[in-house]
Parts: structure tokens; sequence; C-alpha cells
């Protein structure tokens, strides 16, 4: 049957999330939710039932954005994990962007573990001939305790792999890390194992996000209980200058300028290394000021 094109706006359903530097993307929202839903600090999806959208909502979608977003050159595919969506279906998604948004250079989507699993290096490859351009993958830690506790639902070992399969395919990857996320104990553990595990992985970019606590969470209840406690300031530093120190990249970028962080920080690694560990221990002393709590958000 022959599309018959609405022009109702985009279909935007629950709780919309986009990494900081998709932005100015056009944000195709092809799921509702995440897969997995069970990571203890997020509550992001919480109160969503994770579907893959109705082709015919897509592509309305596409159509309109065709119309009314012809200065934006980049698509993000929302929700939690586009790569889970069937292979054949996800190919038919990008023909569509392909057909209807010739002037978009870049596809990009979140992706968790389990996605990466279901596709083989061929579908891969095959989706970044078809514009899939860059993965955002949430690795939050290195330590498998850690991993176990906050139910990331895969252990280091495979997050690495699944990491190097999208390079291999030549697709970009972009990690995120959370700090603060081993709490006040095991912070520099968390660190350090982070940063090994960022080294063999070696995305291609690496984003420091800051833990927030989000009501309603296990994550949050742990703390109502008393037995999660959150880093102070000087304390996420540290941890950020020993991840930072432990991280070895073949050419990658290291940024903890998200919204939720108190210092922002943008390294290129390898070279930048020093001037990152320079500036966090400028902070460390005093002597610049970090930002207030007020201004922090996710
Ligand atoms: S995989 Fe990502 S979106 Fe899904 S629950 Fe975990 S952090 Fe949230």
């Amino acid at each position: 049957m022959d599309h018959v094109y609405k022009d109702e706006g985009m279909h935007y359903e629950g709780n919309c999330i986009r990494p900081p530097s998709e932005a100015y993307s056009i944000l195709l929202q092809v799921t509702v939710g995440c897969s997995h839903n069970k990571c203890t600090f997020c509550g992001t999806y919480k109160n969503e039932r994770f579907r893959i959208k109705d082709n015919d909502i897509i592509l309305n979608d596409i159509i309109f954005a065709s119309r009314h977003m012809r200065r934006q050159d980049k698509v993000f595919l929302m929700d939690g994990d586009a790569l889970i969506i069937p292979q054949k279906r996800l190919m038919w998604i990008l023909d569509r962007i392909k057909e209807h948004l010739p002037w978009v250079r870049r596809v990009g989507a979140y992706a968790n573990t389990k996605g990466i699993k279901m596709k083989s290096p061929e579908e891969l490859a095959e989706l970044k001939k078809n514009g899939l351009g860059i993965i955002f993958l949430g690795v939050e830690t290195g330590d498998d305790e850690i991993r176990k506790k906050i139910n990331k639902g895969s252990t280091t070992s495979f997050c690495i792999e699944m990491g190097r399969k999208i390079k291999a395919a030549g697709i970009k990857l972009s990690v995120t890390v959370l700090l603060g996320i081993a709490g006040r104990k095991m912070s520099l553990e968390h660190a350090r194992a982070t940063g090994r595990m960022l080294s063999e992985m070696d995305p291609d970019y690496i984003g420091a996000l800051t833990v927030m606590l989000i009501p309603g969470t296990p994550l949050w209840q742990e703390h109502e209980r008393g037995e999660f406690e959150l880093p102070d300031e000087v304390g996420l530093l540290k941890e950020l200058r020993e991840m930072i120190l432990h991280t070895h990249l073949t050419r990658g970028l290291f940024f903890s300028n998200h919204a939720s962080n108190y210092l922002p920080v943008k390294a290129r690694l390898p070279n930048g290394k020093q001037e990152a560990l320079d500036l966090i221990d400028t902070a460390l002393r005093g002597e610049i000021g970090l930002k207030p709590e007020w201004m922090r958000a996710l």
C-alpha cells in the first residue's frame, strides 16, 4: 500500500534524549524506550515498554523532515537502541532517509551490547555503507563488579569486543563513561579499570558524564538507604584525572563537557593528555572555579 503523507509534525513519544553532539540533528524516533531498561542509575525510559515504531509513522516523520528540516545534515535515530531493529527493517529506514533526505551526510544511533551482538560483521558493514556513520555506546565502567551491581547486562570483555566490532565495520564509536557510578570507596578502582577498558576498546570519542541520582531509580533508592554515596566534587575530579591517566588511545577525543559535569575538559588523545591533567590539577588546587550545582543538569 502506498504511503499517504499527513502533515502532522514529528511523532515523538515519551522521554526523547540524544547525545549532546547530536543537538542539531534531525531526531528520528524509530523505537520507543530501551530493550534492556535495567541499569540501576537510568530513569530515562522507566515507564516505556520497548517497541519498534510502525514503518508508516517512521516514513511520515522522514517526509516531514524532508519538508521542514532541510538545513540539518545529520539524522539521529532515537530511542535507546535502534540497532536492535532487524536488519531488513533498519536497511529500509536508511534507504528511506537516503531517498527523502539526500543531503544527510551521517546517521547515528544509540546501541547496547545486545543489539551489536545481534548484527553480523557483514550486516554492520552493510549499515555503514547505507549511511550509519556513528554508534553511541554507554559503557559506564570497566569494573566487572560495578557492572554487575548496576545491572549493565554485559561483562567488560564482552563490551570491549562489541565496541571493536563497531569500529571494525568502519563505523565511528562514541562511548560514555560515568563518573561517580562506583560510589566513594571504589572511585579510583573504577577510574583505572575504565581507563584500561577504554584503552583496549580504542573508541573515537569518549564522553565522561557525572552520574545523577534520578528519583525512583534503584540507585537513588540505594542512596536513600545510605548504601550508595556519591563522591564529592574533588573526588569526582580525582576520578576523572585517574581515568584520563589510564586511558591510552591511538587517536581519539576525551571530553567531559556534558551539562552534568563540574569541570569541562576536552582532550585530544594521546597528545593532549598532559594538558588535560594539568587543567584538572589546577582545579584541584582551587585555582579555577567549578560549575555550581544549580547549573548541572542532565
Ligand atoms: S542500556 Fe542505556 S537506555 Fe537502557 S537502561 Fe541502560 S543506560 Fe538506560
